[in-house]
């Protein structure tokens, strides 16, 4: 090892490579605590020739390693394992916007740009990029590629794999995969980079991206709906895609408890609605400049035309930017507010969009039927067929015990259920170390069997994230 790194420090220098604990402590745990690794240094180069010779250096050596970009991820994806020999490889370093070309509506990054300096940069050009989430402060570019990422804009834009136009990767042996170029028509065989996002760091090392912009949002309006159901809620998505089509950007669900929660836990937050209502909406309509003036006309239109429906007990639309974030922070606030309720599981799954408002009702029931005393809770992205689904302990159950115990059996529960309703067991956040086991469980085993021949092919030795997503050898089950 010493060796490894006495030539590792040769190549990157001082600045690209640290074995000081203070250093590396904070990104050897996972940001909400539940994974901590140990690592023989954390390297951070500059670029990608640096990563490149770095990485040749670790298959030399046999060094395995952990990508990391943000440390934003919600599955342990990016931290290393606790024997102390991963090599943990930060991007964050490589962190320059390469070209920005307005015209194209395009930008070419490196890895390490966060997403909120990319929203940034475009916004500048009077564009955008169409994604965003909670961790936008700390989710890098590579990080988004590598669990093609979600958020709360996807139903109009889609996940990340939607404005990947380019990718900069290098491979387990070092080579460069470079296929920047954005092409509008490219049949030349194998569209590789879509290989690349959402492998997790397993296949290769995103060093940088091509992505696709739109023009910047010239006026937004938030509404507020109260409804008495999910599947009216879901009725209620089918009438917005139908009254305002490409302007819909967001369309989220929280049920009233969850509504309570957080006017408990956010200061200064206020209902939006006078009365209380089962489940509330948030939808998002938004206009470029082109758009902009006739924006509230349409969306007045489109709440009037639900009320007559019978779609909406009750709306109210924002009437200032100012009370369409207050809106937005109520759904933003969601996920804390339920943490701090008390120890929870949580699972960011998915199925058939119409099956969704089904599906909640029955896993909710199910599980406060089998286990007294839990609370299970449904939110979020209901125009994906995407929902958090969060099982809080009863009163007074101790936080580990209920996470590795009671919690996790719940979790497998979820994941039958969500298996036996043709969903995911992962809808945004990615497999990581947190979903192996559950993967390999319940996952088609012809599509388990193709990963593992992909990921043998593009990393035969094994060096890039082991003990990530996928292995190169099926779980040993004979003991
Ligand atoms: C408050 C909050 C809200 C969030 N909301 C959402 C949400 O709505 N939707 C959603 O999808 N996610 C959400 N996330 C999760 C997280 O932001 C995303 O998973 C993000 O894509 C992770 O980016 P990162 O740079 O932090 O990656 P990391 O956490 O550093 O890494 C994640 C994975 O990608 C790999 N990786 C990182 N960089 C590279 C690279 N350059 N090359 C190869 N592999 C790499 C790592 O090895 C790891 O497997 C949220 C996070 C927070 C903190």
């Amino acid at each position: 090892m010493t060796t490894f790194l006495d030539e590792a420090l040769a190549l990157l220098g001082p600045r690209g490579l640290t074995t000081d604990p203070e250093l590396t402590a904070p990104w050897l745990t996972d940001w909400r605590g539940r994974y901590t690794g140990r690592a023989v240094a954390m390297a951070s180069p500059a670029s990608t020739a640096e990563v490149s010779a770095l990485v040749r250096l670790c298959a030399r050596h046999g060094v395995a390693i952990v990508p990391q970009g943000g440390n934003s991820g919600m599955c342990g994806g990016a931290t290393p394992d606790p024997g102390g020999s991963q090599l943990l490889l930060s991007l964050r370093r490589m962190s320059a916007v390469r070209t920005l070309d307005p015209a194209a509506r395009q930008i070419t990054c490196e890895a390490g740009v966060v997403l909120q300096n990319l929203h940034e940069a475009a916004l500048a050009h009077g564009l955008r990029f169409p994604l965003t989430l909670g961790g936008k402060g700390s989710a890098t570019v590579g990080g988004l590629i590598s669990t093609n990422a979600g958020g709360t804009q996807v139903l109009r834009h889609g996940s990340m794999r939607a404005l990947v136009l380019g990718i900069e990767a290098v491979l387990a042996d070092g080579s460069v995969f470079s296929a920047l170029a954005p092409l509008k028509k490219d049949n030349r065989g194998f569209d590789l980079k879509q290989l690349l996002i959402g492998s997790e760091g397993t296949l290769g090392v995103v060093t940088a991206a091509t992505l696709r912009l739109v023009p910047a949002v010239a006026e937004r309006i938030v509404v507020w709906a109260g409804v008495p159901s999910l599947q009216v809620a879901r009725a209620l998505l089918l009438h917005c895609e139908d009254a305002v089509g490409e302007a819909l950007e967001g369309f989220e669900v929280m049920p009233q408890p969850s509504l309570e929660a957080v006017l408990g836990h956010l200061p200064g937050a206020r209902a939006p609605l006078a009365d209380p209502h089962p489940w509330h909406v948030l939808i998002e309509v938004v206009a470029d400049a082109l758009g902009a003036p006739a924006l509230r006309e349409r969306a007045e239109a489109m709440v009037a035309s639900a009320f007559a429906a019978g779609l909406v007990e009750d709306a109210t639309l924002s009437a200032s930017e100012a009370q369409a974030e207050a809106f937005w922070a109520l759904r933003d606030g969601v996920a804390p507010a339920e943490r701090a309720k008390g120890p929870a599981v949580q699972h960011d799954i998915s199925v058939p969009v119409e099956k969704m408002p089904d599906f909640v009702d029955h896993a909710v029931a199910e599980v406060e039927r089998r286990h007294p005393g839990v609370q299970a809770i449904a939110f979020g992205h209901l125009g994906d067929g995407n929902v958090h689904f969060h099982v809080i302990a009863a009163l007074g159950v101790d936080r580990a015990g209920f996470e590795q115990g009671l919690g996790k059996a719940i979790s497998s529960e979820v994941y039958d259920m969500v298996v036996a309703w043709g969903g995911s067991i992962s809808a945004e956040h990615g497999i990581g170390q947190a979903k192996r086991a559950e993967l390999e469980r319940l996952g088609d085993p012809v599509t388990l069997a193709l990963m593992r021949q992909v990921k043998g092919a593009l990393d035969p030795r094994g060096i890039l994230n082991p003990g990530k997503l996928v292995a190169l050898a099926p779980p040993d089950t004979s003991a």
